[in-house]
């Protein structure tokens, strides 16, 4: 079987929006600004062994806020220049109350399906609760960056930076 770390997109892949102290996604390619360290980050966690996947809600979609061509776009443009394995996304919203929105674990379940993935070896990086709620309900070891809205979200390891996940990573 298969190990992954799974990550959220907003916030791990690429920096959010801030509206108003609120992270929000970036609705264009021109408004995509990868964060510092990530590429060499995914490089890393794929030369230690790893899947990595990118897992993400998108409710605009859901919303009518975004265009699924620009999304598209942003994620052909992410699986092209960064070692990324596959993408997951969920376009929906509460109200559709779908099984693949965070924090329910459906995203997580099916790329384990697809790609034999252990749960219990894997690892979820992510920036808000929701992606730790995910990552527990599968099973997965869940870490969050450090961020000033996340301060009171639980999750078995807290990162100021990519660097410290990924040395969390390969030495567990
Ligand atoms: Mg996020
Ligand atoms: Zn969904």
């Amino acid at each position: 079987m298969n190990r992954a770390v799974f990550l959220d997109r907003d916030g791990v892949i690429n920096q959010v929006i801030l509206k108003e102290g609120i992270p929000c996604s970036p609705r264009t390619i021109k408004e995509l600004i990868l964060n510092d360290g990530i590429a060499d980050f995914l490089a890393q966690t794929r030369k230690a062994g790893f899947l990595n996947i990118v897992f993400t809600n998108q409710p605009d979609i859901a919303r009518g806020l975004m265009d699924t061509g620009n999304l598209q776009g942003i994620h052909d443009f992410l699986l092209k220049n960064l070692a990324i394995d596959d993408i997951y996304l969920c376009p929906h919203d509460d109200a559709d109350n779908c099984l693949c929105r965070k924090p329910k674990a459906g995203m997580l379940i099916e790329a384990a399906r697809k790609w034999d993935i252990n749960l219990n070896s894997s690892f979820v990086v992510g920036d808000q609760h929701k992606d730790a709620q995910a990552g527990k309900a599968a099973g997965c070891t869940t870490i969050l960056l450090d961020f000033p809205y996340n301060k009171n979200a639980e999750c078995d390891c807290r990162s100021d930076c990519l660097r410290s996940a990924l040395e969390f990573i390969t030495c567990s």
